[in-house]
């Protein structure tokens, strides 16, 4: 217990979880500890040492709706909990866990829970993937044991969060190759805060985090410094410059040819002015 406490503190520190703990349940640990006749909330909020909002999704409800046979007290006991819309309400045949909380969780697949979702699944593909999404906080039974996943993947994201802060401030820490790809994807997310680039980045990170991790700090860290520094600053003022410039000697062309103002001006007015113009120059010289 007091090892689930310290994780769940760091998960409150580090990724702003509160109480009550939203805890997704799905069908698969409902029916687990419906066999074990474990009382679940109960155990929850005894592991989580807190107040536990129980929540299941469309889709698992329609699970357990599915199920054959069909538990009704199972039914009626879920029907207590929040339910998650998860927009798949509309769909012939509910998605499956795996993609329905997976949806949920982290919508954007930008590989974070901004909801602060705590997710509780037997099915050992879920959590897999929750895994790879920073700061989802797991729980399964194993054998009639409520128990809590120790920070796999979220610790190293934690990790890089702090380094992405050091390396704000311009105190640039030493790097293990072994932690250069995920620093990428950090990058990619700062680079889509300050500048909020819109599909096309997103997408790219997807392809990027599903993808093999092949560390390559050095050219990494180059183009993150380039992109950062020279890009953006000199276009600008050429640009600025230039616009200025011409303007202004367009302006000052024009007071300068005096002579054609002079000429024009004449046209314009009164023949009168024309006239007595052209009856002072012969007296004058
Ligand atoms: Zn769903």
């Amino acid at each position: 217990m007091q090892a689930y406490k310290k994780l769940l503190h760091q998960y409150e520190l580090n990724f702003g979880f509160r109480e009550p703990y939203q805890v997704l349940l799905d069908s698969q640990i409902l029916e687990d500890a419906y066999k074990f006749k474990i009382d679940l909330v109960g155990r929850l909020q005894k592991l989580l040492g807190g107040q536990v909002k129980p929540m299941i999704t469309t889709c698992d409800m329609r699970h357990l709706y599915a199920a054959k046979p069909k538990n009704e007290t199972l039914i009626l006991q879920a029907k207590e909990y929040e339910r998650r819309r998860c927009n798949h309400q509309d769909l012939d045949e509910p998605l499956s866990t795996l993609e329905c909380l997976s949806e949920v969780v982290d919508p954007k697949s930008s590989g974070t829970n901004k909801n602060r979702y705590i997710v509780a699944s037997n099915d050992s593909r879920v959590r897999g993937h929750m895994r790879s999404i920073a700061g989802v906080p797991l729980i399964y039974i194993s054998k009639s044991v409520l128990l809590m996943e120790p920070m796999a993947n979220a610790t190293e994201e934690l990790r890089e969060r702090e380094e992405k802060s050091k390396f704000k401030m311009g105190l640039k820490g030493q790097r293990k190759p072994d932690q250069a790809p995920k620093r990428k994807r950090d990058d990619e997310e700062e680079g889509r805060d300050d500048q909020s680039i819109a599909d096309g980045a997103t997408s790219a990170k997807k392809k990027r985090q599903k993808g093999p991790k092949q560390p390559n700090p050095l050219s990494m860290k180059k183009a993150k410094k380039d992109n950062s520094t020279t890009q953006p600053a000199p276009k600008k003022t050429k640009t600025a410059d230039t616009d200025d410039a011409q303007p202004s000697t367009a302006e000052a062309g024009a007071g300068e040819s005096s002579g054609r103002k002079r000429k024009r001006k004449p046209k314009t007015k009164s023949d009168g002015d024309v006239a007595h113009a052209e009856a002072t120059d012969p007296t004058s010289p």
